[in-house]
């Protein structure tokens, strides 16, 4: 009797100790519940007051319990929960390395950045996912691989062309390496330099090799001025000849020639959802886009003065251009075109010439409507995605998520709470095959965004675009903290997903 007590004893001693070492990390208590708030749970349900435990990196409960006998709890009433917000569209590759704890980003409630955007990724993928496994930032990461970066990789410098049958052939190697390395799926920029040489067959080729790895395409499409409907076709061919999902990222209409397009935009994209395609968009709270000097003028003559005149017409006139960064000349930036002309004495078209070869320059566009980004919100499978990302200088790298909530749901009302959580979690979620995230159900991760709906605002400005926003009260990434109360915890919890 005595031999069985004392063993009994040993075991609980060794259990004793295995919880003594889960102690060692004090700021994250074995589980805790979030009481009171006010759940909206990534789908379609109505929000509703119920508890959630969280235990580990998981969500165990949901519903009307009780937090057992010395449970840690934290208050949620009169605040909303949601899960983590996911970012398709984001710009941090670089930023993590320097900034891992990510502040403009889980500030926001982020807690899934999708990178190697816009055709560009980091090369070899498994070498980043690695670094990023050992030594993980604030936030979740998913990797795209790069049709630019590929491209180059194969034609050097010598990519101002249709690449060869034999070239396109090393190109698929590459994109099913990257695959086999964790990528999810293949995003391109085909208005870009090296993007914009490719055949859509070139693409579909590569598509069909992430396709054949369950991934997706995601495509800054080869048009976003007067060409923005051929250029949504095409998607639409590569989506049907690779047989794979596609999402058209950051949509926008941002030519004075196709403002008001959204009614034939949403019924080309929806025709093909009604085929069967499976066909996406995510979308930027902006009406203002920030790019490069050269991707105005989509012919690419950019010394030839008719071609910029037509081009600065398109999106309104010089005044509707600020440049934000133009390493040649660094007391331009914060001026617009039209500003810096008058100063010098020229006109908009010779500054543009003078200053276009500066590879650096970087701009910010007002060449969008209002109407259009409502009419493409209010599309069901339309999402919420920033473009943003760490040191990004356009407010939206730090005030997307808050803007929406704050000034699309709250002030304007064009969508309700639950469809605008949808389209930040569930939806991202559903493209990117994250079947443990998204939602608020027991078994799912615990990614949580606890904030004040009546008070959530952005505070990004583009005169101060690193501004956090206000009303983001508790972050949680894989049910560690992450951001409390307007500052960053420290903790690294992130995780290269999926999985
Ligand atoms: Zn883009």
């Amino acid at each position: 009797m005595r031999r069985v007590l004392a063993i009994a004893l040993l075991a609980l001693g060794f259990l004793y100790n295995v919880g003594g070492a889960a102690a060692a990390e004090p700021s994250r208590p074995r589980s805790f519940v979030i009481v009171g708030a006010t759940v909206v749970d990534g789908s379609t349900r109505k929000p509703r007051i119920v508890n959630v435990r969280v235990r580990g990196d998981k969500i165990v409960d949901v519903g009307n319990f009780k937090p057992k006998l010395r449970e840690p709890t934290i208050d949620g009433q009169g605040l909303a929960l949601a899960p983590g917000f996911i970012d398709t569209h984001n710009h941090s590759t670089q930023g993590l390395e320097s900034e891992p704890g990510a502040p403009t980003q889980v500030s926001q409630g982020i807690t899934t950045v999708v990178l190697g955007q816009d055709g560009g990724s980091p090369w070899p993928i498994a070498e980043y996912l690695a670094a990023h496994r050992k030594s993980p930032p604030a936030l979740n990461l998913v990797m795209l691989v790069g049709h630019a970066t590929v491209r180059r990789k194969v034609m050097g410098d010598d990519f101002r062309r249709a690449a060869r049958p034999d070239e396109i052939a090393q190109m698929e190697k590459l994109v099913e390496q990257a695959m086999r390395e964790g990528a999810v799926g293949l995003s391109s920029s085909l208005e870009y330099e090296v993007g914009s040489y490719a055949t859509t067959d070139e693409v579909i080729a590569l598509a069909r090799v992430a396709a054949k790895h369950k991934g997706f395409y995601i495509s800054h499409i080869r048009d976003e001025a007067d060409k923005t409907l051929d250029a949504i076709r095409e998607v639409i061919t590569i989506a049907e000849q690779a047989r794979i999902p596609a999402q058209i990222t950051h949509i926008k209409l941002g030519t004075v020639g196709v403002w008001g397009k959204t009614g034939e935009v949403i019924r080309m994209v929806e025709e093909a959802r009604d085929r069967g395609l499976d066909i996406t968009a995510d979308c930027y709270p902006y009406t203002a886009w920030m790019s490069n000097l050269k991707v105005l003028v989509p012919n690419k003559q950019w010394k030839d003065p008719a071609s910029v005149e037509k081009a600065l017409a398109d999106v309104g006139g010089a005044k509707n251009i600020t440049v934000v960064r133009l390493p040649s000349k660094p007391a331009y930036v914060g001026k617009t075109l039209e500003e810096i002309a008058r100063a010098e004495g020229i006109t908009p078209v010779e500054l543009y010439i003078r200053i276009v070869d500066d590879d650096e320059a970087g701009i910010v566009c007002h060449s969008m409507t209002e109407d259009d980004l409502r009419a493409f919100y209010a599309r069901p499978w339309v999402m919420v995605s920033s473009d943003g990302g760490i040191g990004v200088p356009h407010p939206r790298g730090a005030g997307t998520y808050p803007r929406v909530l704050g000034r699309f749901v709250r002030e304007k009302q064009w969508l309700t709470l639950t469809e605008a959580v949808r389209k930040m979690t569930s939806l991202p979620a559903m493209r990117l095959k994250l079947k443990d995230r998204g939602l608020i159900r027991k078994g799912k991760k615990a990614d949580l965004v606890l904030f004040n709906a009546q008070a959530v605002i952005d505070n990004s400005t583009f005169a101060e675009p690193f501004k956090l926003a206000d009303g983001i009260e508790k972050v949680f990434v894989n049910g560690a903290l992450v951001w409390n109360l307007g500052k960053a915890t420290g903790e690294r919890p992130g995780r290269v997903l999926p999985e």
